[in-house]
């Protein structure tokens, strides 16, 4: 069975004072133990929030490069690494919206597997994508793009889609657990397809979107919805609810 996880992505948000309010509140919650939780963030903040959140909780930037160099502002996989940061998002829309390309995404994810991190790759089609009857095409090719650049299976088990409709990020508007279902199960059958029925088995992917307390218990029940990566409402003890909406 995949592990459900619940990642919180704190975007570009928080000060120190709200940064040791959120760790304060994880750390005093009852967490579900048969779900994996990483909280993202901002990265100024990585630190601080690694050496204090609880141990059952893993940390995770929001973005990484790929290597050291002349990339003025960047942080890259070996630094995350070198922090003791276990994950990093790569490919979100956010990020995507500033010109990043699927390829550019890919690379990072790469990179930051074969640096010893763990990726959420993030992928999802914009609203008028959908309304156009694109969504399948847009998350494959995101997919085909993270497929050729991790090359060999074992790549996989560091793993974790983030499908995250980019007409549902920030929005208010969560797809329903059928829209996020289907596309869930197509994007495993396509990985059943096109990279193997093991890794298809094994590959959690997380569904992100306008997630709160109310609408994680029904997404949650989908069987091919392996977990949320939470915006908005990682920022308040609502999140605690989600990690522990399933079940
Ligand atoms: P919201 O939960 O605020 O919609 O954001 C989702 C997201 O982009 C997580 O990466």
């Amino acid at each position: 069975a995949r592990k459900f996880i619940v990642g919180g992505n704190w975007k570009c948000n928080g000060s120190i004072a709200q940064t040791k309010e959120l760790v304060g509140i994880l750390n005093a919650s009852s967490l579900a133990s048969d779900t994996e939780v990483v909280i993202s963030p901002p990265s100024l903040y990585l630190q601080s929030v690694a050496s204090s959140i609880r141990p059952d909780v893993a940390v995770s930037s929001q973005d990484c490069w790929t290597g050291n160099g002349a990339h003025t502002g960047e942080t890259s996989a070996d630094m995350l690494k070198d922090m003791g940061v276990q994950w990093t998002i790569v490919g979100h829309s956010e990020r995507r919206q500033k010109g990043e390309t699927d390829e550019l995404c890919a690379k990072k994810a790469a990179y930051a597997i074969s640096k010893g991190l763990k990726v959420m790759a993030c992928i999802g089609e914009t609203r008028e994508e959908r309304e156009a009857g694109k969504t399948m095409e847009v998350v494959v090719r995101q997919m085909a793009a993270y497929k050729k650049h991790l090359d060999s299976s074992k790549a996989f088990d560091a793993f974790v889609v983030a499908y995250e409709p980019v007409w549902a990020i920030g929005t208010g508007l969560v797809a329903t657990p059928e829209e996020a279902q289907q596309v869930h199960k197509g994007l495993r059958d396509w990985v059943a397809n096109n990279i193997s029925s093991d890794v298809a088995a094994k590959l959690r992917i997380m569904y992100g979107g306008s997630v709160t307390a109310a609408s994680a218990p029904s997404l949650a029940s989908q069987p091919d919805i392996d977990g949320f990566l939470v915006g908005g409402a990682s920022l308040k003890p609502e999140f605690v609810s989600i990690v522990n909406a399933q079940g």
